[in-house]
């Protein structure tokens, strides 16, 4: 077997055991790139360009890239896809992997520190518009949640994010 085939099949079984187990399946067609927010927005290795750069054995080359933490898991890219590749899937698996590599991106210190303290890597309060349309202040939620916090905090605190010392 070539070095390259070897290099190849294990950035793809690296993405599978991640959770990207469509990657295989992809052809190319550009659909999800077409759709995708985060490609739109000018983040590059989202959706077919890193598929293709997976396929092509390209892990380590792109590690430390930004892109993933772009993506905004709207599963547009999954509704249109022909393939059932499930690319959001790929992309969080590729953002997992980076994650256990400790290539983490600086622009994701921001939503990191949210899910650490409230569950939500987007948070805003949400009291004062829940009150405007007649809803119960405090939502069921891990943010008004301190048993809850505390278990994702346990988990955060003993996986690979708790030793970038973050929180
Ligand atoms: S839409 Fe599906 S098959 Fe087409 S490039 Fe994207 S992941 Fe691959
Ligand atoms: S889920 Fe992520 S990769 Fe898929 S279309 Fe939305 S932003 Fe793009």
């Amino acid at each position: 077997m070539l070095v390259e085939q070897k290099k190849i099949d294990e950035a793809v079984a690296t993405i599978i055991g991640f959770g990207g187990t469509g990657i295989l399946n992809c052809v190319q067609c550009g659909a999800c790139s077409a759709v995708c927010p985060g490609v739109k927005a000018g983040f590059p290795l989202l959706c077919r360009n890193l598929i293709r750069s997976l396929l092509n054995g390209q892990l380590e080359e792109i590690i430390e890239d930004s892109s993933s933490w772009g993506c905004q898991a709207c599963n547009r890219c999954t509704e249109v896809c022909p393939q059932g590749v499930r690319p959001q899937e790929v992309v969080f698996a590729f953002r997992r992997y980076q994650a256990n590599e400790l290539a983490f991106s600086t622009s994701a210190v921001t939503s990191q520190m949210n899910l650490y303290e409230t569950g939500h890597a987007v948070f805003t309060d949400p009291k004062e518009l829940r009150r405007q349309v007649g809803l119960p202040e405090v939502p069921p939620t891990s943010a008004f949640n301190k048993q809850a916090q505390e278990e994702i905090q346990a988990l955060i605190d003993n996986g690979p994010m708790g030793e970038l010392g973050l929180f």
